[in-house]
């Protein structure tokens, strides 16, 4: 049975690889809509390729707009690769309607993880995790019951800036942030690497997506990118997930789980020398890190306010208004103004806008 898929943020990183996927398997896969914000180019062209319906390409997606894509009943799969809080109606729509979710959108789950996990488990939707460190936990879970889980070890690649200290950060461009060592993603998560804050939202992620407390949850940095995460058993036991980078297979089996692709993405070849690296973060240097998890353990909307005001401080640092050094600095100055508990999506808005202003204060005074 053809499985029948909404694309949206079908422009960017995670929309066009997806639509890959898609491509290279036609008796899987139909692309029933596509959403995107702003080249319309190539939105156009995706339609056509696709056959998607004209009135179901829709560019400048509203917040209401990805709702009503998300809760069209021709649908099976979401695919949410909506860059940043703007992703939060399509999740909430995909779960209202019991559909899968495969979720790139890490922020809609983290800025509202008590409100969606709410929806999720009041209904039969499902959540697929395409972020590649999730996917893998996702997969390694399957190696033993829930209560058999001791620890998730979240792998990092480090960065561009591994093995720098603070100082030696404060004067580092733009283009330097953005040359990630492994990985080729859009501009917002490759800054969100640089800092390790996408690290700390992942924690946050996983924390959301299967229900382990913060203190079992482990970041380790491994520079190689091969291991994508890992989960320790209570024998001992620690089950990983191995794969060159290639975000096309945690894509495939989201699309289709719990069958997987016949096609390999990132197959591993072991008939060449290689080494596998793992060492700790350094916490003092990437300070992201550990205001995620104080904001995971705050909880309310604690993730929402780490999860705007980080937003908002990587927009200034792409239009060269914040250094490298300031985006953890800002974002720690509008985690103290304070959180509130968090009952409903509402709340979330209230506290995501907020600290986007806060931050957007923080900024202007520093640079007054
Ligand atoms: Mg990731």
């Amino acid at each position: 049975m053809v499985i029948n898929v909404a694309v949206l943020g079908s422009t960017g990183s995670i929309g066009t690889q997806t639509l890959d996927v898609i491509a290279r398997h036609p008796d899987e896969f139909r692309v029933v809509s596509l959403a995107a914000g702003s080249n319309a180019s190539l939105l156009g062209d995706q339609a056509l390729r696709f056959a998607v319906a004209p009135e179901n390409a829709v560019l400048a997606a509203t917040s209401k707009d990805l709702a009503e894509l998300a809760a069209d009943r021709a649908v099976d799969v979401v695919v949410n690769g909506v860059v940043g809080f703007a992703g939060l109606s399509a999740t909430v729509a995909a779960l209202q309607t019991d559909k899968r979710l495969a979720l790139a959108n890490k922020e809609s789950l983290i800025a509202a993880g008590p409100v969606v996990g709410r929806i999720w488990r009041a209904g039969k939707g499902e959540i697929v995790p395409v972020d590649s460190e999730h996917s893998a936990i996702y997969q390694c879970l399957r190696s033993g019951a829930q209560s058999e889980v001791r620890r998730l070890i979240l792998t990092a690649s480090g960065g561009p800036f591994r093995g720098r200290n603070r100082n030696d950060l404060a004067s580092v461009t733009i283009d330097e942030a953005l040359a990630h060592p492994t990985w080729s993603m859009g501009p917002k998560i490759t800054i969100d690497s640089s800092t390790l804050i996408n690290k700390g939202l992942e924690v946050i992620e996983a924390h959301e997506l299967f229900g382990v407390p913060f203190d079992d949850i482990d970041v380790v940095v491994h520079p190689q990118s091969i291991v994508h995460s890992m989960v320790e058993f209570c024998d001992g036991a620690v089950i990983a997930q191995l794969s060159k980078p290639d975000m096309r297979l945690p894509i495939g089996l989201a699309l289709g789980t719990p069958s997987r692709l016949r096609e390999p993405f990132g197959a591993m070849r072991f008939d060449v020398a290689q080494t596998l690296e793992f060492e700790p973060p350094d916490r003092a240097t990437f300070r992201g890190l550990d205001l995620a998890y104080a904001a995971g353990r705050a909880g309310g909307t604690g993730p929402a306010v780490l999860s705007a005001a980080n937003e908002i401080a990587v927009e200034h640092f792409l239009g060269g208004q914040l250094r490298w050094t300031q985006i953890d600095e800002v974002v720690d100055a509008v985690l103290q103004q304070g959180t509130t508990t968090a009952d409903t999506v509402d709340d979330i808005v209230g506290a995501d806008g907020e600290a986007r202003r806060r931050c957007v204060r923080w900024i202007q005074e520093t640079r007054s």
